[in-house]
């Protein structure tokens, strides 16, 4: 397949607007791509070489890829600088290059670049390391640079750089693919919060559907968590369980360990392996006999919980790891075990999975297993959320114990019972430059809830409340990601999902939504969350008539 099929969908899928287009685009190439190349499409339309849960890096630093395009161009430095500075990305700096200038060295059988080929050679670029790699790695970049159209050679080193960023996020590869083979969004959805492999996904969409439905979970692949609605109070638990399942809520980071003899896998919720930057808790694990899969929570602790932020610095750290292995020792706490010797466990009830969990996990200083009681007791449930409290923990999770595991799914079978005043998971629309000292730097923000039809709805505007050196990262950050500039003001790429705490909600005709939030405040910025984790406004909805009663 040819790689300008490819770029030419991209460009049409930029050039637009519409959701529905972007999808019937995609959708469209993805039924003319033969099935060994339907999962090269779908990672590279996603902006990646590998599968989601991979760990493997292209690792070809800047300074290799301003050399590989000054190679095969008559450009300068300077040019190089000046064309960087437009558009502060080296893939839209490139192809500006590449329509300005002569390229130096054009192949003599100019056979045009197939996906396959470009796909190939950065695998090539990934896998080389050791002495001379540098060297080799860009020598194959020159090559692909070489055959390259200005758009190709913009679609390369936008995938190397990890900046494709063309307006087609979220679930839309989803609905493409579900639209390109007519299989079910939802039967899809459920395949790929198993697997966490667009690619393999979409091939069995394409090869054999029926089986989507039956995919089970595999050691070694992430599957993405289940999640918890929210509770009101203690009670709503009794009111929707017979008996309920009450444990102790930790205020960190999602991870699921994969353990196979000797070989362990720790991975984030959205499937990224973290396993080298916590080698104390591989060590304890690699000790425990079994092969299994746990979901579990880190957080930073040292002798009580620790601000939320030291996990930021852990997590995913890959220089002078063992330094803050020291100077921020992190607590795991397991409360759930999905897979056990061969034999997949999300469809036993909770119950029972909590009984061989205790089975299998021997706590250590750092691994421990989750508080937890099954009760009818309104009393106890009360002395347990108090505990969690005065332990420093976040409040409570109240559990069906007879639940089954459904990876990915936001549902009442679990619920979440936190202490503090009401927050909402936003994400960040627009950006404005401050005023005063702040006047160069982007520090106020828009937020927007998920609204029925699945758009995003603002619902408030705020000062973003972080440090300065916070709001100087997040300016660079969010001129990386802007789509549009009025003024002072930029449209940004939804990408920034933010906890925001606010005074109440009030009803108004300021946004579309319906609703807005008085004193919104940044809790923090919550990198773990993707723009299709926000809050919905039914939500919203839901806190303004609970206000409403206890008024
Ligand atoms: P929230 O992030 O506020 O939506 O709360 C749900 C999150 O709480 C989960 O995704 C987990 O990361 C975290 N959590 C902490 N303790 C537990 C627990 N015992 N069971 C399940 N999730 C937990």
């Amino acid at each position: 397949m040819l790689l300008q099929d490819l770029t030419e969908v991209y460009e049409q899928v930029r050039g637009t607007s519409s959701k529905l287009e972007k999808v019937a685009l995609v959708s469209e190439l993805l039924r003319k791509t033969p099935s060994e190349t339907l999962p090269l499409v779908c990672y590279l339309l996603r902006g990646r070489v590998f599968p989601e849960y991979s760990a493997q890096e292209l690792r070809l630093g800047w300074s290799s890829i301003r050399a590989a395009i000054r190679a095969v161009t008559t450009v300068t430095n300077e040019d190089l600088t000046a064309a960087y500075n437009k558009f502060g990305d080296l893939g839209s700096a490139v192809e500006l290059i590449f329509e300005e200038k002569p390229k130096i060295s054009i192949s003599f059988v100019s056979e045009p670049l197939t996906v396959e080929e470009c796909y190939t050679a950065l695998v090539k670029i990934a896998t080389l390391s050791g002495k001379d790699s540098v060297r080799r790695k860009k020598a194959i970049l020159i090559g692909l640079l070489n055959k390259s159209s200005p758009v190709e050679a913009k679609f390369i080193v936008k995938t190397i750089t990890g900046e494709m960023r063309y307006g087609f996020k979220g679930g839309l590869l989803e609905e493409a693919i579900g639209q390109a083979f007519s299989v079910d969004l939802e039967v899809l959805r459920k395949a790929y919060m198993v697997r966490s492999d667009i690619g393999e996904v979409a091939r069995i969409a394409q090869e054999q559907p029926e089986t989507l439905l039956s995919l089970s979970i595999m050691l070694g692949r992430p599957l993405r968590p289940m999640l918890a609605e929210t509770a009101d109070n203690l009670e709503e638990g009794f009111k929707r369980f017979d008996k309920a399942l009450f444990e102790f809520k930790y205020d960190g980071a999602r991870l699921s360990i994969h353990k196979d003899n000797e070989e362990v896998h720790i991975f984030t919720r959205e499937a990224a392996e973290v396993s080298t930057s916590l080698p104390e808790l591989v060590a304890d694990i690699k000790q425990i006999p079994h092969s299994f899969i746990v979901d579990c929570e880190i957080i930073p602790f040292e002798h009580s919980p620790k601000a939320f932020q030291g996990l930021i610095k852990r997590l995913r750290r890959k220089h002078r790891v063992a330094e803050f292995v020291r100077k921020i020792p992190v607590k795991l706490y397991v409360f759930d075990l999905l897979y056990l010797d061969g034999t997949s466990l999300i469809d036993t009830p909770l119950i029972n999975r909590r009984e061989r969990l205790k089975t299998v996990i021997q706590p250590t200083e750092q691994i421990e297993i989750a508080r937890c009681i099954v009760t009818k007791s309104g009393a106890e449930a009360r002395i347990m959320f108090q505990e969690s409290l005065d332990l420093g923990f976040e409040g409570l999770m109240i559990k069906n114990p007879h639940s089954l595991y459904t990876p990915g799914k936001r549902g009442f079978e679990w619920l979440k019972l936190k202490s503090e005043a009401e927050t909402l998971d936003l994400v960040v629309v627009v950006v404005e430059y401050g005023h005063g000292k702040r006047a160069n730097l982007l520090s106020d923000y828009t937020f927007a809830v998920r609204d029925r039809e699945g758009n995003l709805a603002p619902i408030a505007k705020a000062y973003c409340g972080l440090k300065d050196p916070e709001i100087e990262e997040m300016t660079q950050y969010f001129k990386g990601i802007a789509r549009e500039q009025h003024g002072r003001t930029f449209l940004v790429e939804p990408n920034v999902v933010v906890e925001v705490k606010f005074g109440e909600i009030q009803k108004s005709s300021l946004y579309d939504g319906g609703y807005a939030l008085r004193f919104p405040r940044i809790k923090r910025i919550r990198w773990d969350l993707s723009v299709d984790e926000i809050d919905s406004i039914e939500t919203v909805e839901k806190i303004f008539q609970r206000q409403k009663r206890s008024s």
